[in-house]
């Protein structure tokens, strides 16, 4: 029998879990503690638990973290670790330090399926889901590795599920990963420290509302449906004016919640004087921060960052009427750690028209 991989699994999971072997649902809390507070992985280490208990659980379950296959350090002190999985693929994961906090940016797909045309990880196809111990696994490895550095002070206080892949479009492991993140008993990380970005999954989203309350971050990028769905294949299902009414249901009721609106600057496509005028009248009303992201270039692809002088102009826009605009400052692009710019290894299992289907697959869970 398959030993249970005790990582991916939250308070309830684990509760269930010592249920079925029969033993008390407060061993949960402990051994939460044991796994992302100590990483402590070998049960025998695990002092106030019983022998017998340690011995059960050496018998029936493991803590098994993926592995470290390459780590690159960016000048800048971006650090990017590329992880191998079971399959034989790997993912990566990227550690932004800055003053006063280190955010971690983590993947929940090997490759993606959605197709934007701007984004390197579309390039790669898609070939399965993470399951939660591969998604929370990365804060473990990310905190294993931080805390074996010299000068020992680096720590993750935020994370940012804008790794590889749709977050939503893996929805179930993606919150059991998200639940361990903010327990207390794990990484006691405040749900306004847990941003999850999506290109716009409208019914995940007001699920998402429901079940695990962390802040939403929307990859717009257009401000109308024509261009959105040349970009944003996902558009022609989910067209903007339902993903912005999805997004107003999201912080309806929730004081000083906001939803930040990402926007990839591409040249001479989506950054002109007009299209920022266009941007803030389908955006008027909703509370958000705008994060203008510069676009990062990789391998084959004919976008071409607007220049300096646009990325400026288009945020002055914004500021002179009072938006909140902020351009996402470029990290690690000298270890290809941009955003858009993460690939792992990925076998593809998907021609484009199969990975249209699997995604409507998806969306009609
Ligand atoms: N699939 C999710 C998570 C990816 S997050 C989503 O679409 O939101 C990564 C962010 O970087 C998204 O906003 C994405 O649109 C943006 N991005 C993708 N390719 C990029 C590139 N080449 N340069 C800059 N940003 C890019």
């Amino acid at each position: 029998m398959a030993r249970t991989n005790l990582l991916g699994l939250d308070l309830k999971g684990l509760e269930a879990f010592f249920a079925e072997i029969g033993e008390k649902p407060f061993r949960a809390r402990q051994l939460l503690q044991w796994i992302h507070q100590y990483r402590i992985v070998d049960f025998a280490e695990m002092t106030n638990l019983s022998k017998a208990l340690r011995q059960k659980l050496t018998e029936s379950a493991e803590i098994a973290p993926p592995e470290v296959l390459q780590e690159h350090v960016s000048k800048d002190g971006t650090r990017k670790w590329i992880i191998r999985l079971s399959c034989g693929n790997s993912i990566e994961t990227v550690y932004i330090p800055e003053e006063g906090r280190g955010t971690l940016c983590v993947s929940s797909q090997v490759g993606c399926a959605l197709a934007c045309t701007f984004c390197s990880t579309a390039q790669q196809g898609f070939n399965r889901n993470l399951d939660a111990s591969e998604i929370i696994g990365q804060l473990w490895l990310a905190n294993e590795y931080l805390g074996k550095e010299p000068k020992g002070n680096r720590v993750v206080t935020n994370v940012v599920m804008m790794g590889m892949g749709e977050p939503l479009a893996n929805y179930n492991n993606v919150v059991m990963a998200m639940n361990l993140m903010r327990d207390d008993l794990a990484y006691g990380i405040s749900w306004r420290r847990v941003t999850l970005s999506t290109s716009g999954m409208v019914p995940m989203i007001d699920k998402l509302r429901e079940d695990c309350h962390v802040s939403l971050a929307i990859s717009l990028h257009a401000a109308n449906d024509k261009l959105r769905s040349e970009i944003i294949p996902l558009n022609d299902k989910y067209p903007i004016a339902e993903l912005l009414a999805a997004c107003k249901r999201y912080v309806e009721g929730h004081q000083r919640r906001h939803i930040t609106i990402e926007y990839v600057l591409l040249d001479g496509i989506n950054d002109s004087v007009q299209d920022a005028k266009d941007l803030m009248r389908i955006l008027k009303g909703l509370p958000t921060k705008i994060n203008l992201i510069p676009f990062n270039p990789f391998p084959g692809t004919s976008y071409r960052c607007s220049s300096k002088t646009v990325i400026s102009r288009f945020q002055k826009q914004l500021l002179d009427a009072n938006f909140v605009a902020t351009v996402r400052k470029t990290r690690g692009d000298d270890i290809v750690a941009a955003c858009g710019q993460l690939a792992g290894e990925v076998q593809d299992r998907t021609r484009r028209t199969q990975r249209i289907v699997q995604m409507e697959a998806l969306v009609a869970q």
